[in-house]
């Protein structure tokens, strides 16, 4: 039972020393150095004033060192905010102003990003690159220290700004690791990790789904493949490489499964492929599954708030034949508890369309500095208001719609983008779509499509409107099509409507 990054470290150190913790481009640092390292790097920040509840930061891609470096803030109580890379400097700053960190650590094709941004910051935090920091700590004498306690803060993670400015959650050692043990106790099989097993981390650890794959290999004593960004042939090297364990989101699972290499790629290392953050299109699900037959599919939901999934749709829900819950989210996880509740915030009854709200350990003790927005967000019964529309199933399964916020009002009818956008996303010519409400006077707002056509593919709107009446109901069909030429999308991987549907909305919200 241990539910902080500091037992856990002990605990690995003893029982697997030489068993791999991390593993980057060759370089294998074990349980046995991760512990001492760690400690080590605690004894670095000590060295710089950094205590329990200082901010310190990150800037850069997905590096080994960045991982010891947050396990190390987690171990003594500092508080890791890794910022994305492909964040703007002006974004950058925001940030990093917004946390006060007084330190931050940058991979070294960032450092003079770091420094720029820093010099204009009243903290004026000191730049170290990541591996003279790593070679700076090892040289040093492991650090005394008292572990933080359970709730208090140790990662920061900003949410992924897809419906307005990001916000910076605070997870603590319990909130990251809690619900692991509850897995345990259920006896659930992908909860189980055996000891050479591997974790493909290749989504971004400015993410939760990112730095929430350490938390679970770690926890597991298992081995972290760390790539330093996500790219499809990583992915599939990976996989051949002996990668089992991976997390992906919809727009990255379309990049490697389209891939021509995917065709002569042997996936049977690859045992678990869990998927989320955004909605899945059924046909890609189809076209996956049928590409890695003996991989067992595991759909991931949750957020950043929540320190990443809470609800699995397991494996044998996965079935590509007589299968009605392929489009679920799952069921919540042992110890969480999700109900879909109306605008009188009570339960809807089941099959009823609601938001979808959590109770879980996992759950953040609010926003850094956003009372505001934490009092809207988390009941004072501890139930957290995703904003993601939803209906749950007599049998507890989980269908998430969409974002309320996006969701059209046409004529009167709810439409939610994802449904339309999963209808449309199987047309031969297309390769990406996303769907937007946009102001008509006869319906209020009305659906539009906005699709980039697969090379060598010409769209014809009459016929994506055609092929959309023939898969959902006509309401919820495009009266219109706009061609693009490139989906918008941030670092998650998500669409952002919202900066398609601007140009439609100007002066008029
Ligand atoms: P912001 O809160 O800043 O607008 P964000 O909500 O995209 O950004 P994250 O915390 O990374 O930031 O994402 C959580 C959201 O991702 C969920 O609220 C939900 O809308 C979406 N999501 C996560 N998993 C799934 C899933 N399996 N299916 C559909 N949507 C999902
Ligand atoms: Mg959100």
């Amino acid at each position: 039972d241990h539910q902080t990054f500091d037992a856990i470290l002990d605990f690995w150190a003893a029982a697997r020393p030489d068993g791999p913790a991390f593993d980057q481009d060759g370089r294998v640092t074990t349980y046995a150095e991760a512990d001492v390292l760690t400690r080590q790097m605690i004894a670095l920040m000590q060295a710089r004033g950094i205590a329990k509840g200082d901010r310190v930061a990150w800037l850069g891609k997905n590096r080994d060192t960045y991982f010891l470096l947050y396990i190390a803030a987690a171990r003594m109580g500092a508080v890791m905010v890794p910022i994305g890379w492909r964040l703007a400097p002006r974004e950058i700053a925001y940030i990093l102003g917004d946390t006060e960190a007084r330190l931050v650590f940058a991979d070294a094709g960032f450092v003079d990003t770091a420094k720029a941004v820093a010099a204009d910051l009243p903290a004026h935090p000191e730049v170290i690159e990541a591996e003279v920091a790593r070679a700076a700590a090892a040289a040093m004498a492991p650090a005394d220290y008292t572990p933080p306690g359970l709730n208090d803060p140790v990662l920061q993670l900003y949410t992924s700004g897809t419906t307005g400015n990001p916000k910076g959650a605070m997870l603590s050692n319990g909130n990251l690791l809690g619900l692991r043990n509850a897995g345990n106790e259920a006896g659930l099989d992908w909860q189980f990790y055996d000891a050479d097993d591997c974790m493909l981390v290749a989504m971004p650890c400015a993410h939760i789904g990112g730095t929430g794959l350490v938390n679970i290999a770690v926890a597991n004593g298992v081995r972290s493949l760390v790539q330093a960004e996500f790219t499809p042939t990583g992915v599939l090297e990976a996989i051949e490489a002996g990668a089992t364990h991976m997390f992906i989101v919809p727009a990255a699972l379309q990049m490697v499964v389209q891939h021509p290499r995917a065709a002569t790629t042997d996936f049977t290392n690859l045992k678990y492929l869990m998927y989320g953050a955004a909605p899945m299109p059924l046909e890609l699900l189809k076209e996956a599954v049928g590409t890695m037959p003996t991989t067992r599919f595991l759909q991931a939901y949750g957020m950043t708030e929540t320190s990443g999934t809470i609800s699995i749709l397991p494996p044998e829900d996965h079935r590509l034949e007589g299968n009605r819950r392929m489009r679920s989210a799952g069921k919540a996880c042992p110890g969480v508890e999700i109900e879909v509740r109306g605008a009188d915030n009570l339960e809807v009854p089941r099959g009823d369309i609601g938001e979808v709200c959590i109770r879980s350990p996992s759950n953040t003790a609010g926003y850094w500095k956003l009372a505001d927005a934490t009092a809207r967000t988390i009941d004072p019964d501890g139930w957290l208001h995703t904003g993601d529309a939803g209906v749950m199933d007599d049998d507890g399964y989980v269908y998430i719609q969409d974002r309320i916020k996006d969701m059209i009002i046409s004529g009167g009818e709810n439409v939610y983008p994802a449904e339309v956008e999963s209808a449309i996303y199987g047309h031969p010519a297309i390769a990406e779509v996303a769907v937007i409400g946009v102001p008509s006077a006869k319906w209020g707002e009305e659906v539009k499509a906005c699709v980039v056509a697969k090379p060598g593919h010409a769209v014809d709107a009459d016929d994506v409107i055609a092929w959309a009446r023939e898969r959902i109901a006509a309401f919820k069909a495009p009266k219109s099509v706009d061609i693009i030429p490139v989906m918008p999308r941030n670092a998650s991987g998500k669409i952002l409507r919202r900066e398609l549907r601007a140009p439609y909305w100007e002066g008029q919200e």
